[in-house]
């Protein structure tokens, strides 16, 4: 005699542990020939169902031997089941169980997904299943919209995807008509005749006794039939199946050795089941959305506001000292008269100071034919545009010789210029009365914008010191001295010598040195302290964001136990099952970031309009972005690993 395709010695299963334990399977023992109809018949409650489980390999048994020809599975690994499974056998439950989500056309190509073949495979087989079992028009019906009858026969055909070299049909008629009951015999006779080993559970002897041999079964013991009744006879049958040519049997597919299976199909499950709870899934996304929003937004914000600061400053002068009037801790020091013209004289000569630039001035009124504008009169020297490094748009700035002379000469700022003069008027050469003083135009200053401290530098009239002193201030103090650097790295040397030179002339620390460049280190200070804020802000967020997928994961886990069941049972490993989960949460997150990333520039350009500065850069998209994704990867990661973890019985019995 042939070894026989299953041979089962002595399996117990019991149930619990300690005082709890029920022992359902007390020592069974059963040979099923190759190609053999078998029949396991008992009453409600016998332990039919816990022998399926342990036949097909979902459940192992709690002691004894299973040969699977003739090698021991009884210990094998969940891995090394779910092989077993998916190569050799065809599950035909009562209940169908089909996917709910997927048609039917996908729910029979799943288990060579689990098998590693490639989607035309999978289709083309798919489609000639259901062909067969009369469905080709069914294909893309969702089980919903299938009867009783159809269901199960796409279930028949789900357990041939692979072969089905062994289909375990439990109760296969038991939630079907009796027209309909016959049918799917019929078809089981039918695939019994094609060389396929049925093994047929049932608690109904008239169906039972239309198997070849019929195996009782009655509160966890074998009553009879245990071996082939003819070994002989069995034999030659099993050898006549194996000569016969079988027409339209399906052939096991190869396996392939790839382990997390089609990359693709994963995806398209995942999005389909996303899809299957929109709602769900969208306030899921709106987490990450909102996250990867914040992070764009607020880092593109907060360069904005630094770049802003920083130019800024560079227009006041980036390697300038400037020295006010009054004690170093006290504010308002516009009307504070400790520092005259000949400081500044006395601070020329000194090491590393290439110009000494003093400035005077106050508010005045411009006047040009009927156009009056208030705007802010600086008095100042020749060199005052090489100090700060500031070109002219128009004409020229005063000379030495203008200051010397006390010539009423004025050069303008540009909003000066729009205040006064309508557009396309040549202010050069012209004739305004400042403070009613009468002034020719010289030059027009190429605008600089705002300076760091927000007042407009273009709202300016520059005219020269002396001038300025004798006919618009009176005033013999100055407001600032600025002095021109050669080098910024030895600022704070000079600062210091300038400091010695005026407590010497004025006896008393009545002004304040201020270093530009120090001013630029503090403002980016200020700036990235804001931008590390915002970004943690965002941060935490996306966390949050992240918690809400890792939750909703799990409950989809929990809603999903049986459709886990179901893929196991189709021979899905466990990094398949896991694998599916987490492309499920990545896809959310990824997809969640990429309406984020596009909510952060509408945001981000929405602030633009309404004048803030932003400056987009791809880093920050690229790490909102790459942020989502790993949020999807370290948050689906244990609701997956629970999926994967479950037990396939304990998973199909759950409703
Ligand atoms: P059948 O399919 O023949 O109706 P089952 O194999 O489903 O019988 O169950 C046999 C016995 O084992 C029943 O008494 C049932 O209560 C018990 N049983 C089945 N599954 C479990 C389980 N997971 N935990 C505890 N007892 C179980
Ligand atoms: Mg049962």
């Amino acid at each position: 005699m042939t070894t026989p395709i299953i041979e089962l010695r002595s399996i117990t299963r019991t149930y619990g542990s300690g005082d709890a334990a029920v022992q359902v399977l007390h020592g069974i023992d059963l040979q099923i020939a190759r190609g053999e109809f078998i029949a396991i018949c008992g009453q409600s409650g016998s332990g039919k169902s816990t022998l399926m489980n342990i036949l097909g390999c979902l459940d192992t048994p709690t002691s004894g031997q299973y040969l699977f020809e003739g090698h021991d599975v009884a210990h094998c690994s969940p891995d090394e089941l779910a092989a077993l499974r998916s190569e050799v056998f065809g599950f035909v439950f009562q209940r169908y169980n089909l996917i709910g989500t997927e048609t039917a056309l996908q729910n029979v190509a799943m288990p060579a997904l689990y098998r590693g073949a490639g989607s035309q495979v999978r289709e083309a087989r798919a489609q000639q299943l259901l062909q067969r079992l009369g469905l080709a028009d069914r294909a893309n019906f969702r089980p919903s919209a299938l009867s009783g009858g159809q269901q199960q026969r796409v279930s028949i055909a789900r357990a041939l995807m692979n072969g089905g070299r062994v289909i375990l049909a439990d109760e296969p008629t038991g939630a079907l008509d009796s027209a309909t009951g016959e049918e799917v015999l019929r078809l089981l006779h039918e695939l019994h005749a094609e060389g396929h080993t049925i093994i047929l559970i049932t608690h109904d002897v008239g169906i039972a006794v239309q198997a070849d041999r019929v195996v009782h079964i009655g509160d966890g013991n074998i009553i009879g039939g245990a071996v082939p009744a003819a070994p002989a006879a069995a034999t030659a049958a099993v050898e006549v199946v194996a000569t016969r040519p079988v027409a339209g049997q399906v052939e096991p597919e190869p396996i392939h050795a790839n382990p997390v299976g089609d990359f693709a199909a994963s995806f398209g499950m995942a999005l389909r089941s996303l899809r299957n709870n929109l709602f769900r899934t969208s306030l899921t996304l709106l987490g990450i959305v909102i996250g990867v929003a914040a992070v764009i937004t607020m880092l593109a914000m907060g360069d904005g506001s630094k770049a802003e600061v920083l130019r800024s400053i560079e227009a006041m002068g980036p390697d300038l000292l400037v020295v006010r009037p009054g004690a170093p801790n006290i504010r308002g020091s516009s009307d504070i008269k400790t520092l005259t013209a000949e400081d500044g004289k006395a601070l020329e000569g000194l090491p590393n100071v290439l110009r000494v630039v003093p400035e005077n001035g106050k508010g005045v009124t411009a006047r040009f034919g009927r156009n009056d504008y208030s705007t802010n009169g600086v008095g100042t020297t020749a060199e005052y545009p090489l100090a700060r490094n500031w070109a002219l748009l128009q004409g020229q700035f005063f000379s030495e010789a203008d200051v010397a002379s006390y010539a009423p000469v004025a050069v303008i700022g540009t909003t000066v210029r729009d205040a006064i003069f309508t557009e396309g008027e040549d202010p050069v050469g012209q004739s305004i009365l400042i403070a009613s003083v009468p002034f020719e135009i010289i030059g027009v200053m190429a605008s600089k914008g705002e300076s760091a401290f927000g007042s407009d530098l273009d709202d300016n009239i520059f005219v020269p010191i002396t001038t300025g002193r004798i006919r618009l201030f009176g005033q013999s103090h100055v407001r600032a001295i600025a002095l021109h650097l050669a080098d910024m790295n030895r600022s704070e040397e000079t600062a210091a010598a300038v400091s010695e030179t005026l407590e010497a002339r004025h006896r008393t620390a009545d002004f304040q040195v201020r270093n530009m460049a120090s001013l630029i280190e503090t403002a980016t200070q200020t700036q990235n302290t804001m931008s590390l804020l915002l970004g943690s802000i965002a941060a935490i967020s996306l966390l949050v964001g992240g918690i809400g997928v890792m939750n909703i994961m799990l409950v989809s886990v929990t809603e999903r136990i049986r459709e886990i069941g179901i893929r196991m049972a189709c021979g899905a490993r466990r990094l398949q099952i896991q694998l599916q989960f987490l492309v499920e949460a990545v896809l959310v997150c990824a997809f969640g970031g990429l309406i984020g990333v596009g909510l952060g520039f509408a945001a981000g350009y929405a602030a633009r309009a309404f004048g803030s500065p932003v400056i987009f850069s791809l880093p920050p998209v690229l790490m909102a972005f790459g942020s989502a994704f790993v949020v999807g990867v370290v948050f689906g990661f244990l609701p997956a690993r629970r999926a994967a973890r479950l037990d396939p019985v304990v998973a199909l019995a759950s409703e």
